[in-house]
């Protein structure tokens, strides 16, 4: 029975609670999932929960964002070990640029006239890592805006006068950190990214898969990437990247999947690796 490895919940940016994800993915008819959320792990041990409870694989994952020359290169980690010091401590850098990121966006719009509460945004947040959604809804609240989409345009978007960058990994480093806490590192939506000349240097540096089925790629672009993976000899994945049904997408859990067989040979893949 087919996976789907590429999930988020509320402890990114999806709109449905791990438990929820699972219940989902169990009427699917799905037998296995990946959490991966965007540089949090938090998700991971409420699925397992409930994935015990109705027979569904959990595959622990992430989703790292990095970037490269401009270009945002999301790198998937499977099979991650959720106690390993160094990712927990890489984990905690990320969030705490992320929170001192929000003090210095109100700090521009405070030089813009717009007075908006740094506590206010996280609040908004709630346990979800605080970001620039957040603050176009508080800008939103304050009546300053009339959409979320009108804050980005003006305020927050990459060229805007209050954006702020934030401590990203290289797409290099995150692999190398996914390889040193024993997972296995896949490059995320290559057509999205929109950068293959990224991958002999990802390959370098020890990536192992492509997720070549993927909810944004058609079959043209699925059948492409299956022969990139192959000329760089990298295993296969795939996944949804559903991020709930609030989430304006309009894309459904396992769709696509990924085979048994080619899940199958992720898993040998790490447990190949990890004998002993
Ligand atoms: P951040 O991680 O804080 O930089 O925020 C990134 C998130 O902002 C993305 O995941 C999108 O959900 C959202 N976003 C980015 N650009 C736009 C935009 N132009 N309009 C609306 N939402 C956006
Ligand atoms: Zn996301
Ligand atoms: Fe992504
Ligand atoms: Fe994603």
């Amino acid at each position: 029975m087919p996976a789907d490895l590429h999930l988020h919940t509320i402890f990114s940016d999806g709109t449905e609670t791990p438990e929820m994800i699972v219940e989902l993915a169990k009427k699917k008819g799905l037998t296995a999932i990946a959490i991966t959320d965007h540089d949090v792990i938090a998700g991971i041990e409420p699925a397992h929960r409930r994935g015990a409870e109705l027979g569904l694989e959990i595959v622990p994952g992430i989703e790292f964002t990095s970037e490269a020359g401009g270009a945002e290169i999301h790198i998937l980690g499977y099979f991650i070990d959720l106690k390993n010091e160094a990712l927990l401590a890489k984990l905690a850098q990320l969030q705490k640029s992320r929170e001192e990121r929000i003090y210095k966006i109100c700090d521009k719009l405070k030089n813009l006239n717009l007075l908006v509460d740094p506590e206010k945004v996280f609040a908004i947040a709630g346990h979800r890592a605080a970001g620039r959604p957040h603050v176009a809804q508080a800008l939103l609240a304050r009546g300053d805006v009339k959409s979320v989409k009108e804050a980005f345009d003006r305020f927050l978007d990459n060229r805007g006068p209050a954006y702020v960058e934030h401590y990203k990994l290289s797409p290099t480093e995150a692999v190398g950190l996914i390889n040193a806490v024993k997972g296995l590192a896949v490059y995320a939506h290559p057509a999205v990214s929109n950068c293959d000349k990224i991958i002999p240097e990802l390959t370098a540096a020890g990536l192992t898969g492509i997720e070549a089925y993927y909810s944004g790629h058609d079959n043209y672009l699925t059948n492409f990437y299956i022969r990139l993976a192959e000329k760089y000899g990298l295993l296969l994945t795939g996944g949804s990247d559903f991020h709930g049904f609030k989430s304006g997408r309009e894309i459904n859990i396992g769709e696509p999947s990924l085979s048994d067989k080619l899940f199958q040979k992720l898993k040998d893949e790490y447990l190949r690796r990890n004998k002993s």
